[in-house]
């Protein structure tokens, strides 16, 4: 075991640690010690292929697989320098009033949040494409939505030097995609801030993270550890917390805070999604382009809001429901498939948590409620709507049975797809928006953490992630994640000053 000592650990390079590292960059211009540790590899540029498979591999916790405890959704999320901001997609929306006022957290308002969202939105680039630089998957799900009725908003992107490869979700090959990876934790490195990879946060004790650094397996990708593999002990003046909705409870669970915080791990939420496919009876640029352009939001009407989106053929496959030709006849007729993502906007429910098992391993509990049942349905019936207006052939829907609807039977969309066939398990559901479990609040009878991300009853320790969200934010969270990481920031900066 190794000793080391810094003034402040980062445990996590993702949307939350890397806004933390670069905020805290100017105390490691004036000599103090910061560290990010992030479990995951560091990738050169020219690792980042674009192959399905092996990137899913490379990038993804359990190549994008991880499943919920009784197996009925799939959760992904990144693994890797600059954690899920390395395989998102970069749609870039600030959070509406009324969420984050429903949230009730003492010191946490929407207008400081905005503010710093629209500061890091300035810093990553995000803007709106030129209509030039979009694609027959988002133009057709625009045209769709004017022919019923269904209002498309354009989504703001986080991109430079685009080329349009449609890649977002496997690692950008072509290093547009301004995540974390690209933007902040590179300049904090250039200040002096420390990152060391392939690095694990084993445990936290007081003012002390346990590390365990792993040599890089023969033939995987990425760089080797800056560290020599072994264990590490660490310790520290602050502890930040930033391994995502799932890494953050999960670690402050097997070292022991929920004895005095009743709340870790409670309150998860995802936005559980269906993918859904139509087919056109031509070929249309779908994989070519960005993939994401377009969404409808529905939140506080039906509980949903819909996207554009493009997945590759592996997780286009696992989205189908059921086996055979009709599932064989969609996927060989992927150059005209059109594809529109379904996110029920979830609610923290008493259940749905993020738990450890005997070996410390994180463990996701996950009942879908009637209301998510109801919102995927609406959301289904409303795409399919969508399609045929944009002229599609025919449609894919998990929750009709059988699974298929044609375009002679538009007027049957009410009565074909329905949440009867909803059965957990049995449908393909998939999340990417995970959060909660170390939610925001007054006192830890209610909460885990502060509005500035401090820990209750552990002034050294904060978290500054998605675990964080005491609700479901109802839209694409990443720039959210970005403000209240630079909250957290902003508070360890006020410490050391004083
Ligand atoms: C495919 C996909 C597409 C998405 N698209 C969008 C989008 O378009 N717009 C949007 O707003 N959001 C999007 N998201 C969601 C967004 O990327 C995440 O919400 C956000 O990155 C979460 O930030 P985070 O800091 O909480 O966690 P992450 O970004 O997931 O980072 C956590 C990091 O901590 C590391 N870690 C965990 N535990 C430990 C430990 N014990 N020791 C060391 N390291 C650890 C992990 O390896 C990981 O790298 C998408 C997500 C995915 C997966
Ligand atoms: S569409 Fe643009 S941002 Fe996405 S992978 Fe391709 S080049 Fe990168």
């Amino acid at each position: 075991m190794t000793d080391r000592e810094y003034d402040v650990v980062i445990i996590g390079s993702g949307a939350g640690g890397g806004t933390v590292a670069l905020g805290l960059a100017p105390l490691a211009e004036q000599g103090r010690r910061v560290l990010v540790l992030e479990q995951g590899p560091r990738l050169a540029d020219e690792e980042f292929t674009g192959q399905e498979i092996e990137m899913a591999e490379a990038l993804y916790a359990d190549s994008g697989g991880f499943l919920t405890a009784d197996g009925t959704m799939t959760l992904a999320f990144g693994q890797v320098y600059g954690g899920s901001t390395a395989v998102y997609t970069g749609t870039s929306l600030i959070p509406e009033p009324r969420v984050v006022e429903s949230w009730g957290v003492p010191g946490l308002s929407h207008a400081d949040l905005a503010e710093r969202c629209r500061r890091f939105a300035g810093q990553n680039n995000v803007h709106l494409l030129e209509p030039v630089e979009i694609n027959e998957n988002n133009t057709l799900f625009a045209a769709g939505c004017e022919q019923t009725g269904f209002e498309a908003r354009q989504f703001p992107v986080n991109v430079k030097g685009c080329r349009g490869s449609s890649l977002c979700n496997l690692g950008c090959p072509n290093a547009a995609k301004q995540g974390t990876d690209r933007v902040q934790l590179p300049a904090a490195e250039r200040r002096g801030v420390e990152v060391v990879t392939r690095a694990e946060a084993t445990r936290i004790e007081e003012k002390l993270v346990v590390v365990r650094v792993s040599a890089s397996p023969a033939g995987g990708k990425g760089g080797p550890s800056e560290w020599e593999p072994g264990e590490y002990r660490v310790r520290a003046g602050a502890v930040v917390v930033a391994g995502g909705a799932i890494g953050s409870p999960a670690l402050l669970l097997r070292s022991g805070f929920g004895e005095r915080l009743p709340r870790l791990g409670e309150g998860f939420t995802c936005h559980p999604a269906f993918i859904l496919v139509g087919e056109h009876s031509r070929e249309i640029t779908n994989d070519v382009g960005h993939p994401k352009s377009y969404y409808v939001d529905r939140a506080v009407e039906e509980g949903y809001v819909l996207e554009t989106c493009m997945y590759f053929p592996f997780v286009t496959a696992k989205s189908l429901v059921g086996f055979g030709a009709t599932n064989e006849g969609f996927l060989r007729a992927f150059p005209r498939l059109q594809m529109i993502l379904v996110l029920a906007c979830d609610r923290a429910t008493a259940g749905n948590r993020v738990a450890v098992d005997s070996g410390g391993g994180p463990v996701v509990h996950y009942e879908f409620t009637d209301e998510v049942v109801r919102a995927l349905t609406a959301g289904t019936r409303a795409s399919a709507r969508i399609f045929f207006g944009a002229g599609a052939a025919r449609v894919h829907v998990p929750l009709a049975s059988p699974p298929e609807l044609l375009a002679a039977e538009a007027g049957e969309i009410d009565e074909r797809i329905r949440p009867e066939h909803f059965l957990a398990g049995m449908v393909p559901v998939s999340a990417a928006h995970l959060m909660g479990g170390c939610g925001m609040g007054s006192s830890a009878g209610d909460s885990v953490t502060d509005s500035w991300g401090r820990v209750h009853e552990h002034p050294w320790l904060r978290v500054a992630d998605s675990s964080l969200f005491p609700d479901s934010l109802q839209i694409n969270p990443y720039l959210t994640i970005m403000a209240l990481a630079d909250r957290v920031a902003a508070a360890i900066r006020e410490d050391a000053i004083r």
